[in-house]
Order: C-alpha cells, then structure tokens, then sequence
C-alpha cells in the first residue's frame, strides 16, 4: 500500500514537471550565501532549496546538533492467520488500539485492507533500545514471533492463530516529544527537514509537503522546550489541541491518552 502511494506521489510530481533521479545517494549537502550543492557519486547539483526526508538515514546529512536530537528505533511488524479471516476484514472490525501502561504493552490490531497481506496485521512498539539504520537486524526470530504472541496476542485476541505468515522489520524517526520533524537546518534556511517519523505520519505526507518550515514552528525540534507536564504529569499544550484539531494521532498523545484513560 505504502509503495503503491510513493509511485502515485512520484507520478504526479513527474506529471507536474519535476525531474525524478532515482537510485543516486547523496552524499554531502553543502550550503552557501546563494544556493545549496547536493553531491552524490554521479554529479553535484546546484539547488536554491533542498528538502531533505531521508527516514532513519536523515541524521546522516543533517547538522549534528539537529542529528542529535532525533534517535531510531526497531520495530516490528507481524502478520498472523485466523481461524476466520473474514472477520478481521475492514467491512467488519476496525483499527483497534489496546492501551496500556507502559509503550511497550501497546498493541495495534489493523483490519485487512482489499488486495492486503490475508493475515491479521499486529503491531506494538519499542522506544527503549535505539538502533542504527546501516546495521540495524533486519531478521525476525521465530523466539521473537513466539514471544510476542504469548505476551500480546493470546491473551488479548480470540481467533488469531499462532502462525505468523509474514514479520517485517521497520524503522521509527523519534524526536523529543514524538511528533513529526519539519524544520529548517540550523546550517541553512534554503534545507529543510522532513520527517514522518512513523507509517502513522507518512499518511499525512501530502499535506506535511504543503507546509513550508516557516508556517510550522509547531514541528520544529525546538518546541519540546515549551512542553510543561501538568501537575498529573500530562503534557497540555496547544500542539496537542492542534493536533486534535487536524485529527493527527501521535505517540506523544497516545502516551497521554494512557496517563488520563488507563484503568487497572
Ligand atoms: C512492512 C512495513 C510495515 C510498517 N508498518 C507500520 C505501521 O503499522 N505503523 C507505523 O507507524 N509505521 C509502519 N512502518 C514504518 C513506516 O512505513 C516508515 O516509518 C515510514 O514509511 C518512513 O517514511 P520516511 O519517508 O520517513 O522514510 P523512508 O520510507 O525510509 O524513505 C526514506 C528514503 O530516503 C532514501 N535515502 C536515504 N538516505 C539517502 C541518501 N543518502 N541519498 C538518497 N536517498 C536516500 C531511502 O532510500 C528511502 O527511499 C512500516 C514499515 C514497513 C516496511
């Protein structure tokens, strides 16, 4: 699904006149009073603005002490089979979240989309061990299967079966308060930074594309600084309204949705 939106993204870009260069890695980013080059094996580039949205990989071209800020982290996606398929079809259950008290008991439980993996897709999530994208373990154990089904699975969902058809391995952009990354490189207004984070923000990806660095202080790295913990612990701010407001789901407010909801 995810590729199939990237290809339409890149068609319309295409369409609208821009020059696509694929399979080129860029290798320096370097700006100056007028312009920005972009270097990479086959040629360097002369750009007015760049945008840079490499995923966990953009700490690698980004100024260091925006590079710092923003850490990655493995996470693991499984897809189980069911005694009945049918029922976990998106016409008959729907995106279901199992919040708890820590992140790593989070549980995601994706109704099959049509033309979808025929599984039950399950996730949860990890902020505790970072990784590095170039040598993250892009393999998942069968002790890592198996331990995730007895602690998540089989306690919480009836009917998903143990076989696991399909496990994948991705990667989380993390910033200080767990929402997106929009913001200009500290080296240059003419480089911006873009991240997602998370499959949950490239969903809104057509719109983060409109939203130039100046209109968004909201995504900026520097405004974890003005995010205070009430009393209770809970982060209140008019990021979060806003993000309300524009239906964003980040982890941040899963995080305080579990401190406000959470019933033991
Ligand atoms: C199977 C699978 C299931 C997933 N399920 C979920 C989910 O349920 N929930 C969720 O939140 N997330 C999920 N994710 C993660 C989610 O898809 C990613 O977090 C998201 O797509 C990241 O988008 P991105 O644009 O930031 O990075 P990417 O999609 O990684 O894109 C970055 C691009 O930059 C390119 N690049 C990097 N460095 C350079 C360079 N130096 N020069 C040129 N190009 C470069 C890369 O080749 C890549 O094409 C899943 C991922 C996978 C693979």
């Amino acid at each position: 699904m995810n590729e199939r939106c990237v290809e339409v993204q890149l068609r319309l870009a295409h369409e609208s006149g821009a020059v696509l260069h694929t399979n080129e890695e860029v290798v320096a980013i370097d700006p100056d009073s007028s312009s920005v080059t972009v270097t990479t094996p086959a040629r360097s580039y002369q750009a007015d603005n760049v945008v840079l949205s490499t995923g966990p990989w953009i700490r690698d071209l980004a100024a260091s002490e925006h590079a710092e800020q923003l850490t990655v982290t493995r996470q693991v996606v499984f897809w189980f089979d069911a005694a009945d398929l049918a029922s976990f079809t998106t016409d008959t259950i729907p995106y279901v979240m199992w919040i708890a008290r820590r992140d790593e008991d989070y549980i995601g439980l994706f109704p099959m989309p049509p033309g979808g993996t025929p599984a039950v897709k399950i996730v949860s999530e990890q902020f505790l061990e970072t990784t590095d994208p170039s040598s993250v373990d892009r393999t998942v154990s069968q002790t890592e299967i198996d331990t995730f089904y007895d602690l998540h699975v089989a306690p919480k969902f009836s009917g998903v079966r143990r076989d696991c058809v399909r496990a994948e391995v991705c990667l989380y952009v993390n910033t200080a308060d767990d929402h997106f990354l929009i913001d200009s490189d500290p080296r240059s207004d003419r480089i911006t930074l873009m991240s997602p984070c998370s499959g949950h923000g490239f969903k809104h990806s057509t719109a983060q594309a409109g939203m130039p660095s100046s209109s968004s202080s909201f995504m900026t790295l520097s405004r974890a600084e003005h995010l205070q913990p009430g009393p209770d612990g809970i982060v209140s701010s008019n990021l979060l309204i806003y993000s309300f407001l524009q239906g964003f789901r980040s982890r941040s407010m899963l995080r305080n949705l579990r401190k406000s909801w959470y019933v033991e």
